[in-house]
């Protein structure tokens, strides 16, 4: 009998196994844009079981460019992103759970909305949130996946506490980047590619595949193209504050 997961099921290693894990799966997707729309998007189709959707800003014209999730009608609206993406969501996946949560990831309230998590999607737009994130993940033993995009590149980033170096051992002395989307703007389809690059490590971590996951840091450019795997190397640098790795 064909059903809704077959053609994904048939993938080696998955089976009905594998989806049955992913139905009892929660992932946090913090931030509804470009990156968080189109990642939380593939997970539903997935059939994830529980997505908490995590994002303070409401839908405008000129995000619809490259967030797959949003309409015009949802632009007019001003509608928050958290709740339109919660109601696309259940139209394409009715079987799976969705919390629409319409605040900003902080200090304050991330280990509420990490609660119950099994993985944590970083689909931010600014560094310091994602140094919050990096420290709340230490601290719980969480896994989460990084992905950043701006004009025609972006990186994925697979982060698990223990197993791996963490944001702060890739990025000791985050300056002010090179690009900024404020003056250099972001490509659509770079947004849609890096957002399925981090779906797909998401699945992977999910499913148990640890074989297949990146092991570096990907980065992608796309005018031209490039697709390249930086590895860690610690150098001479004093031991991680956050890890200690
Ligand atoms: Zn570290």
């Amino acid at each position: 009998m064909i059903s809704r997961y077959t053609m994904q099921e048939r993938l080696a290693g998955w089976g009905p196994e594998g989806q049955a894990h992913l139905a009892g799966s929660t992932v946090v997707v913090l931030g509804l844009g470009g990156l968080g729309g189109a990642a939380a998007m593939l997970l539903a189709r997935a059939g994830v079981g529980r997505l908490r959707l995590v994002d303070p800003d409401r839908v405008a014209l000129e995000n619809l460019h490259r967030q797959l999730l949003y309409d015009e009608p949802d632009a007019s609206q001003a509608a928050p992103k958290a709740q339109a993406a919660a109601r696309h969501l259940d139209g394409i996946n009715s079987e799976i759970t969705l919390e629409a949560m319409a605040e900003e990831f902080q200090a304050g309230n991330g280990r509420e909305l990490l609660q119950g998590a099994d993985l944590v999607l970083d689909c931010l737009d600014r560094p310091q949130p994602r140094f919050v994130l990096n420290e709340f993940c230490v601290e719980l033993g969480l896994p989460w996946v990084h992905a950043g995009v701006v004009a025609a590149q972006g990186q994925v980033l697979v982060l698990r506490p223990g197993l791996t170096p963490c944001l702060r051992c890739w990025f000791s002395n985050p300056g002010e980047p090179a690009l900024t989307s404020e003056r250099d703007g972001i490509l659509g389809p770079a947004a849609a590619i890096m957002a399925s690059l981090q779906a797909n490590e998401a699945l992977k971590l999910l499913l148990g595949r640890d074989d297949a996951l990146l092991t570096g840091m990907l980065v992608v450019r796309l005018w031209p193209p490039s697709f390249r795997e930086i590895r860690f190397s610690r150098g001479g640098q004093e031991p991680c504050p956050v890890c200690g790795y």
